[in-house]
């Protein structure tokens, strides 16, 4: 049922929602270029990383990677591969591509050869939709 209250409040609620749907797609706009940006900026840190892999290697001396390690049953998150056999070929990866956000549940050891498929698949998904953003965006 009804009632003039139920009404009055969906009235007001309509009449926010249309006075704040602008701002909240100007919002939007402006996330999705920032995310643009992110991606291309990580993009490009990724490449650069890649040439200087030491500094993304589970190091043994760091016991936020060997807490990664153990949980992820001391296996390449993706092909299984032992960590143990090959301690030196593995690296973390930031699951929600943020490199500050160092949580646990954010991390994942992964060999080198699975990581960069991992890269390789987001950036061309990436750069694939920036593509189209900005073809939307002139038409
Ligand atoms: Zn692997
Ligand atoms: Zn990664």
């Amino acid at each position: 049922m009804v009632t003039k209250k139920d009404k009055a409040v969906e009235k007001y609620a309509n009449k926010l929602y249309k006075s704040e749907l602008p701002l909240l797609k100007e919002k939007l706009k402006r996330a999705e270029e920032d995310i643009i940006d992110a991606a291309i900026r990580w993009i490009t840190t990724e490449d650069d990383d890649d040439s200087n892999k030491k500094g993304r290697r589970v190091s043994p001396s760091s016991s936020q990677g060997k807490v990664v390690v153990d949980k992820h049953k001391r296996v390449c998150a993706i092909c299984e591969k032992k960590y143990d056999k090959d301690p030196e070929d593995f690296q973390i990866h930031h699951v929600d591509g943020d490199r500050t956000h160092t949580v646990t549940g954010n991390l994942i050891p992964v060999c080198h050869s699975c990581h960069k498929k991992i890269h390789t698949i987001a950036n061309a998904k990436l750069k694939d939709y920036s593509v189209k953003h900005k073809r939307k965006k002139k038409s």
